[in-house]
């Protein structure tokens, strides 16, 4: 296993905030960061919910212009007896959230330094100015930082493979959720009105992979709380591939969850992509692509998967 990819670091442990109404001195401040299509604003919407109904005054703002882009989506989260604004100084975060690698990286900054509490999936979605070399083979220009090495920096840490526990569980797309249920571990509110706030919050068919994945989240915290070697198999490290094309290449695109953004097709470096009459992700030239997984990385919507296997030798 890679140990970069499940890892804790949780002595000195800071104090779980958000008592009772009343109690809080100053209001508690919890950032979620991610990109477009990561579910960013579900679990600030979740928490908000959570908030309000134990009594606190509860702000939020978010940014998500670019979020079908797959720029970058933010949400800031204050609650206590009072809260005058609704963004969190820099250096005064008690919990950053991150839905994706680099960008819990970027934000690093905004958490409290000695008592902040960083929640971050492994996940890495590769942003479009990482890919400017876009030969094949080419390396990219993403953070080269293991979990281990950022963990060491913060008060109190956890970064697990939530997008691969979700997967395990039946869908990807509950990651947001797996991380909720991670953060839930650092405030003090009962499973069952976070449960409740969950149920209230997404479609009625996916309540019950939702819940899944929230508890899958808790008990990854807390058996990494007591100890337990990290059990998330490691992500598949972003490498440069070889470049013999001694591999055949599959592409497998999910129509439902194809947005037509068109960041595919702009950015594959073969050109091979296209949209179909239903604007949906199509490989028109299959016999270009190179399986760089370019496309993969990009998709801010998970759409597509890229597969190779192994030619088989020649008689
Ligand atoms: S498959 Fe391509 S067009 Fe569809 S959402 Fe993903 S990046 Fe956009
Ligand atoms: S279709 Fe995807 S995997 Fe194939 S060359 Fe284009 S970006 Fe790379």
């Amino acid at each position: 296993m890679n140990p970069v990819e499940g890892a804790s670091k949780a002595e000195g442990r800071a104090q779980a905030r958000a008592p009772s109404p009343g109690a809080a001195q100053r209001p508690t401040n919890v950032l979620i960061v991610g990109v477009g299509g990561q579910g960013v604003i579900m679990v600030s919407k979740v928490l908000a919910l959570v908030c309000q109904r134990h009594g606190f005054e509860v702000k939020q703002s978010e940014v998500h212009g670019m979020a079908k882009r797959g720029g970058a989506v933010f949400s800031h989260v204050r609650f206590g007896e009072r809260v005058w604004s609704p963004t969190i100084p820099q250096g005064e975060a008690d919990v950053l959230v991150a839905l994706e690698w680099a960008e819990g990286l970027r934000w690093l900054p905004h958490l409290n330094a000695a008592t902040g509490i960083f929640v971050c999936d492994t996940k890495r979605i590769v942003p479009p100015f990482a890919c400017r070399n876009r030969g094949f083979g080419a390396a990219l220009a993403y953070s080269s930082e293991t979990p281990s090495e950022v963990l060491a920096h913060v008060a109190e840490g956890y970064a697990l493979d939530a997008t691969r526990l979700a997967t395990d569980l039946g869908n990807e797309r509950a990651a947001n959720t797996v991380l909720l249920g991670a953060l839930s571990c650092a405030l003090d509110f009962a499973d069952r009105d976070w449960e409740a706030a969950i149920a209230q919050s997404v479609p009625p068919e996916t309540v019950e992979i939702n819940l899944r994945a929230f508890r899958q989240g808790r008990q990854w915290i807390e058996r990494s709380r007591g100890g337990e070697p990290p059990v998330v198999e490691a992500a598949e490290p972003i490498a440069p591939r070889p470049r013999a094309l001694d591999y055949a290449v599959e592409l497998q695109i999910e129509r439902a969850w194809c947005k037509s953004c068109d960041i595919c097709v702009k950015l594959c470096p073969e050109r091979c992509l296209a949209l179909d009459a239903d604007l949906i992700a199509l490989l028109a030239r299959p016999e270009a692509c190179t399986g760089c997984r370019l496309c993969e990385w990009l998709c801010p919507d998970f759409a597509i998967r890229v597969h190779t296997r192994a030619k088989e030798a020649r008689a």
